[in-house]
């Protein structure tokens, strides 16, 4: 697909690029603060989206609440104590599912799929899609020096 053509209908789509996003990693240090009110160092988010509140539940488990709009959000902090490395994870306010990221949206952070947002390529027209997952396919079968591989007219067979 040549650069910058778009199907009509996807501009008014929000991309991922334009929210800012929270790295669960971003959040690591607060695993080991002391219990309290923080606030995160990044300019590009809104005062309310920047201050939160460090809390711990009985079973030890930390826990960040934004107040925004007058409603609290609250992330918990998800250690993965299985893996080597680690992880954090953070639980998205609206699914509950522990994601790496979570985005700053209007009233408050959600996951990529809470919000419905699109990656680029997700939103081709389903034929696009399908043509460039066959040209993929076909590039897979017979290399990509086979001259007719982008000709989507040319039989298979
Ligand atoms: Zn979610």
């Amino acid at each position: 697909m040549p650069k910058g053509h778009h199907y009509g209908r996807t501009q008014a789509r929000a991309y991922t690029s334009e929210y800012h996003r929270i790295h669960a990693n971003v959040l690591k240090p607060l695993l080991t603060k002391p219990l309290g009110s923080y606030s995160l160092n990044a300019k590009q988010l809104s005062n309310e989206h920047r201050k939160l509140t460090l809390e711990e539940t009985k079973n030890s488990i930390r826990y960040v609440t934004f107040t925004i709009n007058d409603k609290s959000h609250q992330i918990g902090l998800i250690l993965d104590n299985q893996s080597a490395s680690n992880k954090l994870y953070i639980t998205c306010p609206y699914c509950q599912k522990q994601r790496q990221s979570l985005y700053a949206v209007k009233n408050s952070y959600s996951c990529r799929q809470c919000n419905g947002l699109q990656y680029a390529s997700q939103s081709e027209r389903p034929q696009e899609r399908l043509m460039r997952c066959i040209r993929k396919l076909r590039k897979e079968l017979w290399g990509y020096d086979w001259p007719e591989v982008n000709n989507m007219f040319e039989q298979v067979a």
